[in-house]
C-alpha cells in the first residue's frame, strides 16, 4: 500500500488548534476603563483605553461589524478567542499587557513607535502594534488574523520517505500534536497526492532510491501552485554542500533524523505554525481575508474530483452584491471596501467551518458547501440573504441595508470546473434579472443538454418589483445606530 493516512493516534480524541476556552480576566488599569465588543468574527475584543480612544472606538468597531457585548448576545455565540486592545497612551499599558492571559491576542496602540518601544512591547508579550489614531482597516486585519489562528482546519503534513517504518514513527509524533499526516513511500505517487489535496508542509527524506530528495523537490517546484509549500528535508547526515544544493532548489530547512523524538515533533510543529501564518498572507485576499480567486478555483477542482469518487454532492454558490456601484458612488470606495469585509465576515460566521468561502472577484464571492446538495444549500443561503439584508451597514454617516443575489449549482451537475462555474453564474444572472435580492438554483444537468434554465430557490421573496439601489433609510448619527443582529455561530448552523 503506497499511501496511507494517519488521522489519529490510538483512536484518541484529536487535539485541535481551535478557539481556546476563554479565560476572561478583566484587566485592571489605573488610568483607563474596559469595554468588551463582539462581532461576527469569532473574536471577543476587550478594549482597555483612556477616554479619547474609548470615545472613538465604538464607531470604528461598528464599521468592522463589532458591537458592545450584551449578556444575551454573548451566550448565543459560542467559543471566541479573547483579544485585548490596549491604549498605548495609558501609563500602565505595558504592565496591563504583561498581566494578560498568555493565550489571548494582545494589540497595543502606538504613535510612531521607536525601536525601544517595539522592544518593550515584545517583552510585554504584545502580538501587534497598531497606529494611533486607529485605522479601522488595520485593526480589522489584526482581528481577522487572530480569528484565523484557531481556524482554517487542521494542519496537514506530507511525509515522503521510502522507509515506511521511519515515516510512521515521525507521523505518530505529529499526530499526537493534532497534525494530519499523509505518507508517500513511492515517490512517483507524490504528484497524485499533491493534486488531490494541499499541505502545510512537506517532510522529505533526502536519500531515496531512484530519485533523491533534492531532485524530487525540484520537480515539485516546477508546478506554480507548489512554489510556496515549505519543504523540509529529513537527513541522516547531510554535508554542507548537499545542504546548499537543497536550499538552492527550494528546500527550506533540514532536520537531522537523529534529533530526539520530542524535539523533532516540536520542530516540525513550529515550522507548520509559521507556514500557516505565511500561507494565510500569500493565499488570502488582502481586503477580506478570504481565499483568493486562484485558490478558490483550485479548491473547487479538488472537491469536484472528490465528489466524483465519493458520490457526495457539494454546492457552488456565487454571490454578488446588488447595486454595489451605488455604494461606491455615493459613499466612496472606502465605505464600499468595509461593506465587502462585512459581507465576508458575516458569511464566514454563518456557514460551517468546512465550507470554503472565497473572494471570486471584485464584489463577487464564491462559496463551496461540502457534502451539501443544492436543495440543502439553497435554504441556508436564503436564510443568510435575509439576515444580511437586515443588517445595518454603516457607510459614511448613514445606515443602509444592502442586498445580494446568489446562484447555486451542484457539483454533480457539471463535468468540470468551468462548466460548474458557468452554471452557478447563469443562476446568479437569473437572480439578477429576476429582480435581485434572491437565490436561484441552476437546473443544468451534467450531460450539458438539460434545460439551461434556472429555477428559483424554494424561499425567494415574492416581490415582483426589483429592489431599488441602496439609499440611506435615514441619516443617523453613528452613535444612535443600534447593535447589528447577530447570526448564529457556525456550530449552530451545522
Ligand atoms: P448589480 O446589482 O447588477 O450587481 O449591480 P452592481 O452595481 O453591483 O454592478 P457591478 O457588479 O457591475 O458593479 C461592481 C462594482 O463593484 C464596480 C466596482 O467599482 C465595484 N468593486 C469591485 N471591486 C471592489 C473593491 O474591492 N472595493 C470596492 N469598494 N468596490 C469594488
Ligand atoms: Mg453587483
Ligand atoms: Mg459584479
Amino acid at each position: 500500500m503506497p499511501i496511507h493516512v494517519i488521522r489519529d493516534v490510538n483512536g484518541l480524541p484529536m487535539m485541535t488548534a481551535s478557539v481556546r476556552p476563554s479565560a476572561v480576566v478583566p484587566p485592571r488599569s489605573r488610568s483607563g476603563s474596559t469595554r468588551t465588543f463582539v462581532g461576527t468574527d469569532r473574536v471577543r475584543l476587550h478594549a482597555v483605553a483612556g477616554e479619547a480612544v474609548m470615545a472613538r472606538l465604538p464607531t470604528i468597531l461598528r464599521q468592522l461589524n463589532y458591537v458592545d457585548e450584551t449578556p444575551g448576545v454573548v451566550s448565543s455565540i459560542g467559543a471566541r478567542r479573547d483579544v485585548y486592545l490596549v491604549d498605548g497612551r495609558l501609563s500602565d499599558s505595558l504592565e496591563i499587557c504583561r498581566d494578560l492571559p498568555a493565550a489571548a491576542g494582545k494589540i497595543l496602540t502606538a504613535d510612531n513607535p521607536t525601536f525601544a518601544d517595539r522592544k518593550r512591547s515584545t517583552e510585554a508579550g504584545v502580538d501587534a502594534l497598531i497606529a494611533d489614531p486607529i485605522d479601522p482597516r488595520e485593526l480589522g486585519d489584526w482581528l481577522e488574523h487572530f480569528d484565523d489562528r484557531g481556524d482554517g482546519g487542521r494542519a496537514t503534513v506530507l511525509i515522503v520517505d521510502d522507509d515506511e517504518l521511519a515515516a510512521e514513527a515521525v507521523a505518530s509524533l505529529l499526530a499526537v500534536r493534532g497534525i494530519d499526516v499523509e505518507i508517500v513511500v513511492d515517490p512517483t505517487q507524490v504528484f497524485d497526492v499533491l493534486h488531490r489535496c494541499s499541505f502545510d508542509l512537506i517532510l522529505m527524506d533526502l536519500d531515496m532510491p531512484h530519485v533523491d530528495g533534492i531532485e524530487l523537490a525540484r520537480m515539485i517546484r516546477l508546478n506554480r501552485s507548489h512554489l510556496s509549500v515549505p519543504i523540509v528535508f529529513l537527513s541522516a547526515g547531510g554535508d554542507t554542500e548537499t545542504q546548499m544544493l537543497a536550499r538552492r532548489f527550494g528546500g527550506d530547512d533540514f532536520i537531522s533524523k537523529r534529533t530526539p523524538r520530542d524535539l523533532l515533533g516540536r520542530l516540525v510543529e513550529l515550522r507548520v505554525e509559521r507556514a500557516r501564518v505565511l500561507r494565510t498572507l500569500i493565499e488570502r485576499d488582502g481586503l477580506t481575508g478570504l481565499v483568493d480567486h486562484l485558490r478558490f478555483v483550485e479548491r473547487v477542482g479538488q472537491e469536484l474530483a472528490r465528489s466524483r469518487r465519493t458520490g457526495n454532492d457539494c454546492s457552488l454558490v456565487m454571490i454578488d452584491l446588488d447595486h454595489f456601484k451605488t455604494i461606491n458612488d455615493t459613499w466612496g470606495h472606502q465605505a464600499g471596501d468595509l461593506v465587502l469585509r462585512r459581507l465576508a465576515s458575516a458569511l464566514v460566521s454563518w456557514l460551517r467551518r468546512t465550507d470554503v468561502v472565497g473572494r471570486y472577484g471584485g464584489e463577487e464571492f464564491g462559496v463551496l458547501m461540502l457534502d451539501t446538495p443544492p436543495e440543502r444549500a439553497a435554504p441556508v443561503i436564503d436564510a443568510f440573504r435575509r439576515h444580511f439584508a437586515a443588517l445595518d451597514m454603516i457607510v459614511g454617516e448613514s445606515a443602509v441595508n444592502i442586498t445580494f443575489s446568489a446562484g447555486i449549482a451542484g457539483l454533480g451537475q457539471a463535468a468540470d470546473t468551468a462548466t460548474l462555474v458557468a452554471a452557478a453564474d447563469e443562476a446568479l444572472y437569473r437572480a439578477k434579472i429576476g429582480g435581485r435580492d434572491r437565490v436561484v438554483v441552476s437546473d443544468r444537468r451534467a450531460d450539458g443538454d438539460g434545460p439551461h434554465a434556472a429555477r428559483p430557490a424554494s424561499a425567494v421573496p415574492a416581490a415582483d418589483e426589483p429592489p431599488r439601489p441602496p439609499v440611506a433609510t435615514a441619516t443617523i448619527p453613528l452613535a444612535t445606530v443600534g447593535p447589528a443582529t447577530m447570526g448564529p455561530s457556525r456550530e449552530e448552523t451545522r
